[in-house]
């Protein structure tokens, strides 16, 4: 099959822990190479973001496709609906021009508008992973929700329009049938983890001789950071490494130390920044424990990459965490926003030796056989084999609105 991938802020080449940059590169990199492996011809079509960037640069199997919609410079992604017409249309002259593929996957829903518009000149069928909702978002952060005024109802009509919805957990399904997503429309298929990178042998981050803490992802509050080191005081000892980030750079890092230093843990919690991708799983290995304490996720790529790496996890009951880790099995779940309980959870299990081994043995296996990325995109795979042949729903006034 020919397929198109469009992730219009989140490139694949783009390296990951920075303020835009985080699961959806992963995702989208890691799903185009299995799918090349497959025997299939994948495009990824994401935005020109600077003016020195090839059209065309080949990557493990497949081609990232560097589409020119708005400047060449890097933009905040909230910022980038204006250009998401000009973004469609420079690919529906692709397809016209001998590329057409036989399915387009768009990530993320400013992507979806960009995918829908050029369905339209040029119709191939459409899929649609939302990553995000904003509907969550909005829930969550309130007026410091920087999306577009216009998100939510643009999603519950690319919802309405698009061939086929995929989604990533059960308490997404959830979410887009509040939106009045038709469940017909779904189909549940995970994010995935790349195995042979993520895996329990091989090099580890030298320890300091504490049981480590680890904790990965981009600076931001929902992520939990600020749980996590409130519940550091019940867990002596131990230290917490939080990974991601520009600590020297953001403010939210500043907030972060003086909380550490208010909570008494300043000297057992340190922020070691964004680490190349390839770096990442030696950070998993080095660590006892991941703990991921965010108030939500929409899927969550760091528990699962470090049970691939043989390591238990302690993570909030939230999005796609509920169905990666298993309660009492391959980690703990706890309650969002609860410090208290995070840290006597983390306590419980740094010192129960035979309770982590048994979670860890679990995780990896878990990990390993429901989350490959072959396996992943074999599901996919037919899934978009079956909307291939398929003929388009028909348009609708609503779906017009949504290209407007
Ligand atoms: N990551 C990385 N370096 C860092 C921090 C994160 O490579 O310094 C990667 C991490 O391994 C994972 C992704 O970024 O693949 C984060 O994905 P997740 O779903 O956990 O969070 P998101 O950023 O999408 O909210």
């Amino acid at each position: 099959m020919r397929i198109a991938m469009i992730s219009e802020h989140a490139s694949p080449l783009a390296a990951l822990g920075g303020a835009d940059a985080g699961g959806q590169n992963a995702h989208v990199a890691e799903l185009s190479a299995a799918l090349a492996a497959q025997g299939h011809e994948v495009r990824v079509y994401t935005r020109r973001d600077h003016a020195d960037l090839p059209t065309v640069v080949p990557l493990g199997g497949y081609h990232v496709v560097h589409v020119p919609a708005g400047p060449p410079v890097t933009l905040p992604k909230d910022e980038l609906l204006p250009y998401m017409g000009a973004f469609g249309e420079w690919m529906a002259a692709d397809w016209r021009d001998g590329w057409r593929p036989d399915v387009a996957h768009a990530h993320f829903w400013m992507s979806g508008l960009a995918t829908v518009t050029a369905s339209r000149a040029c119709p191939v069928p459409v899929l649609l992973t939302y990553h995000a909702l904003g509907s969550v978002k909005r829930r969550h952060q309130g007026a410091a929700d920087p999306s577009p005024r216009r998100r939510i109802p643009y999603e519950r009509q690319l919802g309405a329009v698009v061939d086929r919805v995929v989604v990533q957990c059960q308490d997404e399904i959830r979410e887009l049938l509040a939106l009045g997503v038709p469940r017909t429309s779904m189909a549940l298929v995970p994010s995935g983890v790349n195995t042979e990178r993520f895996r329990p042998d091989g090099p580890a981050v030298p320890g300091t001789g504490r049981p480590r803490i680890l904790s990965v992802g981009r600076l931001v509050e929902r992520k939990g950071f600020e749980d996590l080191i409130r519940a550091m005081p019940a867990v002596p000892g131990a230290e917490c490494v939080i990974v991601g980030g520009q600590p020297d750079d953001e403010p939210y890092a500043r907030r972060l130390h003086d909380l550490a230093e208010r909570c008494g843990v300043g000297d057992r919690v340190h922020l070691a920044g964004a680490v190349p991708a390839a770096d990442m799983p030696r950070w998993y290995r080095s660590a006892d424990v991941l703990a991921a304490a965010p108030w939500y996720e929409p899927f969550g790529l760091t528990p699962l990459e470090a049970m691939a790496c043989g390591v238990p996890v302690v993570g909030t009951a939230v999005g796609g965490l509920v169905d990666t880790v298993v309660d009492g099995v391959t980690g703990d779940l706890v309650p969002p926003r609860d410090p208290r309980t995070l840290g006597r959870t983390l306590r419980r299990l740094l010192t129960d030796d035979v309770r982590r081994y048994s979670y860890a043995a679990a995780a990896a296996d878990r990990a390993g056989h429901s989350y490959s990325w072959r396996r992943v995109a074999t599901q996919l795979a037919a899934v978009y084999a079956a909307v291939a042949g398929l003929t388009r729903a028909a348009e609708t006034d609503d779906a017009r609105e949504v290209v407007a």
